[in-house]
């Protein structure tokens, strides 16, 4: 079975076209959704979190949201940390959930591949990218966010360019019938 790593930066429409790829039948793991699941479900993310950050990082049993978020704003150490505790235990869950799936290929949607240095871990990487401005337009809508926000997480991701150079095929994410017609020709070569 083959695995295969969907990524792109923000607003360019991996979960859109990982959608596409599901509809053809293919699993796919979505990271981050996953990874925000385990941060409030496994204890050994919340035991060594708590060890690092201290007891306010849950409250009621949940994960603190609020508390992380300000931790990690503009400390890129505390980040590092936070990602070395969840990080092994993602791909641990991942490593199983693969087991369960029968199908030729699956899909880990995940925006930080790269950034991540997780592109090793993947047979085949597809890169989705669509045009800056678009990309921005569409955060400041699905999120109700401002440019200067959206610019600010763009700020933190590796270039499209970069990525590109670095996967076996990229999805021109600009009109959603010629993306429905590049994620079919991917989805044949890869079956
Ligand atoms: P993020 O990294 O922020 O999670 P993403 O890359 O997963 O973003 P999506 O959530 O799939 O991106 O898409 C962002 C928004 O743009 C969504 O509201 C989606 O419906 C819309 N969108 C995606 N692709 C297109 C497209 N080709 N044309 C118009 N709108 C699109």
């Amino acid at each position: 079975m083959k695995i295969i790593g969907l990524t792109g930066g923000i607003g360019s429409g991996k979960t859109t076209i990982a959608k596409m790829f599901e509809a053809l039948g293919v699993p796919v793991y979505y990271a981050d959704d996953e990874a925000k699941k385990l941060m409030n479900t496994s204890i050994k993310i919340k035991n060594k979190l708590i060890d690092v950050f201290g007891n306010e990082t849950y409250k009621n049993e949940k994960l603190n949201r609020h508390f992380l978020a300000n931790l990690i704003f503009n400390d890129k150490e505390k980040l590092f940390k936070i990602n070395k505790i969840i990080h092994p235990e993602i791909d641990n869950h991942f490593n199983n959930w693969v087991k369960k799936q029968k199908s030729t290929y699956v899909i880990q949607e995940n925006a930080i591949i790269f950034e991540s240095d997780k592109q090793n871990n993947f047979d085949v990487i597809i890169t989705v990218t669509a045009p800056k401005n678009e990309k921005i337009k569409r955060v400041i809508a699905r999120d109700n966010s401002t440019k200067t926000k959206v610019l600010e997480r763009m700020k933190n991701q590796l270039s499209d360019s970069f990525k590109i150079a670095n996967s076996k095929y990229v999805i021109y994410n600009i009109d959603l019938e010629q993306s429905k017609l590049q994620v079919q020709q991917i989805h044949s070569k890869l079956v």
